[in-house]
């Protein structure tokens, strides 16, 4: 197999194209712990690329929680969940998140990307059919790719679209949709999915991996936030979250009606046949729900943080771009613009992939990380720097990074 990949693709003249449209990746070496201040290729950066939205992952009582959870159950779980693996911070955690998000049961996972090939393969198939939106997170599109099931993909938030494809589907229908989505920012319209899922008996599956934490009644996330679950979670909704994100920790975990919990760990090939994760790191991970349930201020400072960024922004002169424009990327002439969001994700839009690089480093020069994202993670023509806020930055980082972009703005 791999000879044959190696004669048949010549890697030499790929890795060069990818380096001359400026595509290229390279990892950088942290030697400071997760922060917005960091030491990164022997530099101290400001930092506005994590996913560490609530500053937990280095939170000192999360930390302590880790190693007295390693203290009580050493280091490794040793196997699956379903052989001898599963330990009592597992059980613990399981009940802790079901009982946060007041639904039945919620089934841990080793990562979100696994989570979510459990619940698509793990509850359709060939002759079922998946309705996603175009601009999912990668791991929703590897997952329904897997599933055998029928892939059906509408434009970005557009409900029309979806309604009509879940009017051709076939055998049972499965919605997929982020619930903030992670190179954009914005929010699905989860209200009117809801509604087409309860019309069309489909599955409704929310990845809420930015939402959790950040959004909501005690951080309970997007749908939470927008009022759709105070009644009650109904049986066809199905709720990802990852752990590695707001929660600060790593993992993640899938919550919904007892039934469809129930086939995934009876079923789902990414929950069988893979390692649970540490015991300590399921006892950090209830310490950060701890903190997360109690965290208004931290959810308050940081939004504070949100809309000083935008205004600050606009005062530069940057033009704020609308959902319609972004849905016709070819049709945005700005150098550089807001892009809709009111989330913690606040993508700057560029288009152009070495513009944007360009444009990342001159930041980096003057000592502020913030990652140029390019396709293929986002479509052609749509390259962005991704700037992420974190209660952990004070409001002089965030005067910090308007400057220094201020400073690069393209001329005229
Ligand atoms: C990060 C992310 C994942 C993957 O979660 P991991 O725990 O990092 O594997 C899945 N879905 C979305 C939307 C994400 O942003």
């Amino acid at each position: 197999m791999r000879d044959k990949i190696i004669t048949t693709r010549d890697w030499t003249q790929w890795l060069s194209e990818r380096e001359d449209a400026g595509l290229t990746r390279r990892l950088r070496l942290a030697d400071s712990p997760q922060d917005v201040r960091m030491q990164v290729d022997g530099r101290s950066l400001l930092t506005f690329c994590s996913n560490d939205y609530l500053g937990l992952a280095r939170h000192p009582e999360v930390a302590a929680a880790m190693q007295a959870g390693i203290a009580r159950w050493g280091v490794g779980a040793g196997a699956a969940h379903l052989v001898n693996g599963h330990f009592g911070p597992h059980d613990e955690l399981e009940r802790a998140l079901a009982e946060w998000l007041r639904v039945d049961r919620a089934l841990l996972f080793s990562t979100g990307y696994m989570a979510n090939l459990a619940v698509v393969g793990g509850l359709v198939g060939r002759g079922d059919t998946v309705i996603a939106d175009r601009l999912n997170h990668a791991s929703l599109v590897d997952a329904a790719q897997l599933s055998g099931a029928k892939l059906l993909r509408y434009r970005h938030g557009d409900m029309a679209d979806a309604r009509r494809q879940l009017a051709r589907a076939s055998g049972t229908r499965m919605i997929l949709t982020d619930g903030v989505f992670s190179m954009d920012g914005d929010v699905a319209p989860l209200t009117e999915l809801m509604a087409l899922a309860a019309a069309y008996d489909a599955w409704l599956v929310v990845d809420d991996a930015h939402g959790f934490g950040v959004w909501g009644e005690s951080g309970r996330g997007s749908l939470s936030a927008s009022g759709l679950v105070s009644a009650g979670v109904p049986e066809y909704l199905i709720q990802v979250g990852t752990l590695g994100k707001a929660f600060g920790t790593a993992g993640a975990f899938v919550a919904g009606g007892r039934q469809p919990i129930e086939v995934l760990l009876q079923r789902a090939r990414s929950y069988l046949f893979t390692t649970a994760q540490p015991p300590s790191l399921a006892c950090a991970t209830l310490a950060s729900l701890n903190l997360i349930r109690h965290g208004d201020s931290r959810r308050a400072h940081l939004q504070g943080l949100i809309a000083r960024l935008r205004d600050d922004l606009a005062g530069i002169g940057l033009p704020v771009l609308t959902s319609d424009q972004m849905a016709v990327p070819s049709s945005v002439t700005a150098d550089l613009a807001l892009m809709p969001s009111t989330t913690p994700i606040q993508p700057l839009w560029v288009g152009d992939s070495q513009r944007a690089l360009a444009l990342s480093r001159a930041l980096e020069t003057a000592g502020l990380l913030v990652p140029a994202i390019r396709p293929p993670t986002v479509p052609a023509g749509s390259a962005r720097l991704r700037v992420t806020l974190s209660a952990a930055h004070a409001a002089e980082d965030v005067a910090q990074l308007v400057a220094a972009i201020e400073e690069n703005l393209p001329c005229g």
